[in-house]
């Protein structure tokens, strides 16, 4: 459990923040505001429905091997981005603050075969943002386009952007 000072962006009093462990989902529990201010913004914002969601739409688009490929292409992809950001900044003399963020998905276990890995993440091909899931020793392999929902009307408004 991991636990920080912060100072309140708001009201700016002390308070403490809990960044892991048990708890640190609390609804109160906010970088940026302390646990009355946050309580407030949570009070105010339940006022206001939600207007859209998400909407995992399964289909078949790709194959398993065509998707392996797409993901390898893009990691490849952004590491040659990476480094290349890296060398620009070296030579116009600038610091570097270019960091690489890659969204973890959590992974399914096979409790039957601990050998038998599983590859879950999201991809945006063209427009359209995917979720896949696939194992490594079988042809279990699962992909989903995400939309987004009228979450009133439940019309399909497109592909989803964040
Ligand atoms: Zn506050």
């Amino acid at each position: 459990m991991v636990i920080e000072q912060k100072r309140c962006s708001h009201c700016k009093v002390k308070y403490l923040y809990q960044a892991s462990g048990d708890g640190c989902h609390d609804i109160t529990n906010d970088e940026k505001y302390c646990h009355n201010c946050k309580d407030t913004i949570n009070k105010a914002l339940n006022k206001i429905p939600i207007m859209r969601e998400m909407s995992f739409i399964k289909c078949e688009d790709f194959t398993k091997k065509q998707m392996q490929e797409m993901v390898e292409i893009d990691k490849e992809a952004q590491i040659i981005m990476h480094e290349k950001k890296k060398q620009l900044a070296l030579e116009q003399g600038r610091p570097f603050i270019d960091l690489m963020f890659t969204r973890v998905f959590p992974a399914m276990f096979d409790w039957n075969d601990g050998d038998n890995k599983n590859t879950t993440g999201e991809l945006r091909i063209v427009d359209t943002l995917y979720s896949y899931s696939w194992w490594s020793k079988t042809d279990k392999f699962e992909l989903y386009k995400i939309m987004e929902i009228d979450s009133q009307t439940k019309e399909n408004l497109g592909n989803w952007f964040d």
